[in-house]
């Protein structure tokens, strides 16, 4: 008859000598890696010099900003007079 050595119930994970539960470890903070890291745009792995989308997406959103600022849709307004000028800046006296 052998007696199975069974894990005792009452054991908890507590310092026997502080009862204190054992400290938490963290581990060591990973240091943001510039050689090799990912597009925030594209997620394509990549390098720079400092943190910022890839120089593919650098140049195409260069291009799409500048189409906003200057192209089509810059051209496609047409500024309204709505509103009338005052009167007392036109005023001449
Ligand atoms: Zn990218």
């Amino acid at each position: 008859m052998s007696t199975s050595k069974t894990s005792s119930a009452g054991t908890v994970s507590t310092d026997a000598a502080t009862g204190k539960p054992p400290k938490t470890v963290f581990p060591e903070p990973v240091q943001f890696d510039l050689n090799s890291y990912r597009c925030p745009r594209c997620q394509t792995t990549m390098a720079a010099e400092s943190y910022g989308p890839c120089q593919n997406c650098v140049a195409e959103l260069k291009a799409t900003q500048r189409g906003e600022a200057t192209g089509e849709i810059a051209a496609a307004y047409e500024p309204k007079m709505n509103v009338t000028p005052n009167a007392v800046a036109l005023k001449d006296d």
